[in-house]
């Protein structure tokens, strides 16, 4: 240190003396005291902005409007919208920017399920192109009857119980809440509180409130992390790598991660691998369109006849070679 000038030096005893001064007096100070040289200061709903000006005054635009937004998609009421650890998800979505294209459509319900392609006319049919039976929704997609699904939902249980169980220090009856309550929903039940322990009953029926479908969103309730974080305390875990919150989002990216898994193998049977198969799945489905404009004929009008490939039901099979 004593190679730095005279202002460096007292620079560096200056961070010293704030970062004693923090680990001193640790609780949230949203407001950082103005200095006479600072000539102008922002401030958002009672808290000081340091950086990254754009960005936060972009959040505090949009954040109203997409709360409205979220309240009137799922029909909740303000009391539901405080139970949902938002920081977490927050903390889970920073974790995965990777993904964030996808993830921004997961949460707003706009990941192009077949459901959704149907409505902007990009797919005939918005049925499940797995089971064929129901139309094909996000929630859908992970509760598809079909085998490889069930396969899936069996491997995520699993997977979630091991990431918990082997690093995160978790209390283990949240585990099994977790896992209950999904395997609940996986199968179109809520679950019971009354067969747990009272100290999970409030947990269990905010996750219930919102839905368990909202994991997959990201949405967990804020009971998790608290509970998590007590019974950290209560082990002595005192890193700050592990936290209440931290586990919720490492919860999070684990359910996102598999999901993106399952979505791709969709994706795989819709689209095909490569574009060999792409080509020969949209071919199909071009095929398929023109079988059935064929067979409403009659009501066209004469003078279209002729750009039909086949005149008759006799020529259908000049489909197959044009
Ligand atoms: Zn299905």
């Amino acid at each position: 240190m004593a190679s730095l000038d005279l202002p460096a030096q007292l620079n560096v005893e200056a961070d010293r003396g704030a970062n004693a001064f923090r680990t001193a007096y640790p609780e949230h100070r949203p407001l950082v005291p103005r200095l006479q040289h600072n000539r102008a200061q922002l401030h958002i709903g009672g808290r000081t902005i340091n950086g990254k000006y754009h960005r936060e005054i972009r959040l505090a635009k949009s954040e109203g409007p997409l709360r409205a937004y979220i309240m009137r998609k799922y029909s909740w009421t303000v009391a539901q919208m405080e139970l949902i650890d938002w920081q977490a998800l927050t903390q889970a979505l920073n974790r995965k920017q990777d993904k964030e294209v996808a993830l921004v459509k997961l949460l707003a319900e706009l990941t192009p399920t077949a459901k959704i392609t149907k409505r902007y006319g990009r797919s005939n049919s918005s049925q499940c192109p797995r089971c064929q039976t129901d139309e094909e929704t996000i929630d859908h997609v992970i509760r598809c009857p079909a085998v490889a699904c069930q396969q899936w939902r069996s491997a995520l249980l699993t997977h979630l119980r091991l990431i918990c169980t082997t690093a995160l220090h978790s209390r283990l009856a949240l585990v099994d809440v977790l896992l209950d309550g999904l395997s609940c929903w996986f199968q179109h039940e809520q679950l019971d509180c009354t067969k747990y322990p009272d100290s999970l009953h409030k947990l269990i029926k905010d996750q219930n409130s919102i839905g368990w479908n909202q994991l997959f969103r990201g949405r967990m309730v804020r009971e998790w992390a608290s509970l998590q974080q007590q019974s950290l305390w209560d082990n002595g875990f005192q890193q700050k790598s592990l936290s209440g919150r931290s586990w919720v989002a490492t919860v999070v990216t684990t359910i996102w991660t598999r999901f993106f898994e399952l979505w791709n193998a969709r994706n795989t049977i819709v689209h095909g691998v490569d574009i060999n198969d792409h080509t020969a799945i949209q071919k199909s489905r071009l095929l398929e369109e023109i079988k059935d404009l064929h067979s409403r004929r009659e009501s066209f009008h004469r003078s279209d006849l002729p750009f039909l490939i086949a005149q008759t039901d006799d020529e259908t099979q000049k489909l197959k070679r044009s």
